[in-house]
């Protein structure tokens, strides 16, 4: 067998989707193959042929030991309720096992309708796929947690979207599970108790064991999710993502992010940032990320109250209590990274407010938020010391409130070198660990993707590709993946496009 499947979402929890095949393409072709995830997974795909890679990850051919099913979830749309969404364009393959004994779901997305595909043609055009594939694996290199891209294909079909006709493509998902807040929600919106502790239960085996023991394993289980969810979404924070579509069927329990739709990186610093189309009202701007997590959150608690206590009263009050810690958890994550960020491994009272006032010097003015802490490094390391000042401060329209935090930092740095017996090199690598040099930029992706999708040329989406997979070490000749957006590239917009 090509690929050792243990399909135990499939084998435990019948009831929780329907068995489905994909449709088949009429002459796909491979885009790209992702070889060196294939042998992290121990998928012994590497000698097979195009043309059999190809029919695996079209969906034509249905790899031995497969069990392809589409999973049932619902969600909260926008805030809005939506009882039964499910796996509309998308099958699971089945489920892996790497060398670690960490297990990895394998899914098709883009293969076809499914019972849960309501008004949906169930197909994925190629650009959403390629956006994916590019911004998936930038997010791994950043070493933010993710699903993978394993593999994208072309269909050699079309779809309707938006009034146009696209071509369309499959894309090969790799992730730690697809279990989503949403699907808690969908049982729990049938008033199926007994199901929803089968699900717990097997999210607690699959994501959280140490969960199994604890006194109140339900509660334990909403408490670790709660704090892999407030440590995602600071890292988001901390390189300037932009999820776009934070839907509770959006947002996964394993910690991982999920669903690239209309998502972007910021190029200015503005926390009321939004980029997504359908997001009319900002609910899912920059700076909404934090709470509306909470919020998913805690309607994933809800769905928890009756395997909590059985009396009702108690049950809300534990609920609330691992619910309300989230603000605090996430406030610790995310001072964490913005102290790394600006070369700080101890920590100092003032350091909240150090840190704020450098976001506040920033709102407000067309400071690009990558370059700018990649560039606090540079100030730093620098021995002509004017010249990179002047750089920096260049960016600023008005670089008052900057240059005062720049002194303020630097005596930080100074108490730091103090407490530390380093250097200011260990700051220096500090900050360049955690500070990427190469973001995935909106108008590197559109362009990537036009190329692609219009004139059948790969070279830009490899390019970047590549570029991204290194994002915090500099790459000579790779100047213009590190500029903002020219000004012609306008006020961006995301469209889901699916
Ligand atoms: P999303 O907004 O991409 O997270 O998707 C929300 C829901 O719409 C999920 O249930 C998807 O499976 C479904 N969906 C999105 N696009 C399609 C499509 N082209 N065909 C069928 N279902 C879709
Ligand atoms: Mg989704």
């Amino acid at each position: 067998m090509l690929i050792n499947f243990d399909n135990t979402y499939a084998d435990q929890l019948e009831g929780f989707y329907t068995s489905c095949e994909s449709a088949t393409s009429p002459s796909p072709a491979l885009i790209k193959f992702n070889s060196a995830l294939a042998s992290q997974l121990g998928l012994n795909l590497n000698t097979l042929s195009e043309d059999q890679l190809v029919a695996i990850f079209s969906g034509n051919q249905t790899p031995d030991g497969a069990t392809p099913i589409a999973q049932a979830y619902a969600g909260h749309q926008f805030g809005g309720f939506v009882p039964q969404l499910g796996d509309g364009r998308a099958l699971l393959l089945g489920e892996v096992v790497d060398s670690n004994g960490a297990r990895f779901d394998v899914q098709l997305k883009g293969s076809g309708r499914t019972p849960y595909s309501r008004a949906g043609d169930g197909k994925s055009a190629l650009g959403p796929v390629l956006r994916e594939y590019i911004v998936s694996e930038a997010m791994y290199a950043l070493g933010i947690p993710t699903t993978r891209a394993l593999a994208a294909v072309t269909t050699g079909e079309q779809v309707m979207r938006d009034k146009e006709i696209l071509p369309s493509g499959v894309f090969t998902r790799v992730a730690s599970s697809h279990i989503r807040v949403g699907t808690f929600q969908y049982f729990a919106a049938r008033q199926e108790t007994d199901r929803i502790k089968k699900l717990a239960n097997y999210t607690i085996a699959r994501h959280y064991p140490q969960s199994k023991e604890a006194d109140n394993p339900y509660v334990s289980l909403l408490t670790a999710i709660s704090d892999a969810q407030a440590s995602l979404v600071a890292q988001w924070m901390s390189v300037g993502f932009i999820h776009g579509v934070m839907n509770t069927d959006n947002m996964t329990v394993s910690g991982e992010t999920i669903d690239y739709g209309p998502c972007a990186f910021m190029d200015y610093y503005s926390p009321d940032t939004v980029f997504s189309s359908i997001d009319r009202q900002g609910r899912y701007a920059y700076q909404n990320q934090p709470p509306i997590a909470h919020w998913n959150l805690a309607r994933l608690a809800e769905t928890l109250l009756p395997l909590m206590d059985d009396d009702t009263e108690r049950a809300i009050e534990l609920a609330t209590e691992a619910i309300n810690a989230f603000p605090e958890k996430y406030a610790e994550h995310w001072l964490a990274r913005m102290r790394a960020k600006i070369g700080l491994s101890t920590a100092e009272e003032d350091d909240l407010a150090l840190i704020n006032d450098l976001l506040a010097a920033m709102d407000g003015q067309q400071v690009d938020f990558t370059m700018l802490f990649r560039n606090l490094a540079v100030l730093l390391q620098s021995h002509e010391l004017q010249d990179h000042q002047q750089a920096a401060y260049a960016q600023f329209d008005d670089a008052f409130l900057f240059k005062l935090w720049i002194d303020r930092w630097r005596e930080r740095l100074s108490r730091e070198v103090q407490n530390t017996h380093e250097d200011t090199d260990a700051s220096i690598q500090l900050m360049n660990q955690v500070n990427p040099i190469y973001t995935p930029r909106n108008h590197k992706v559109e362009e990537a993707l036009e190329a692609a999708v219009s004139h059948n040329d790969y070279s830009k989406f490899e390019l970047l590709i590549e570029t991204l997979s290194n994002p915090y070490q500099l790459q000579e000749g790779k100047e213009e993946y590190i500029q903002p957006a020219p000004e012609e590239f306008g006020a961006y917009k995301t469209f889901c496009g699916t």
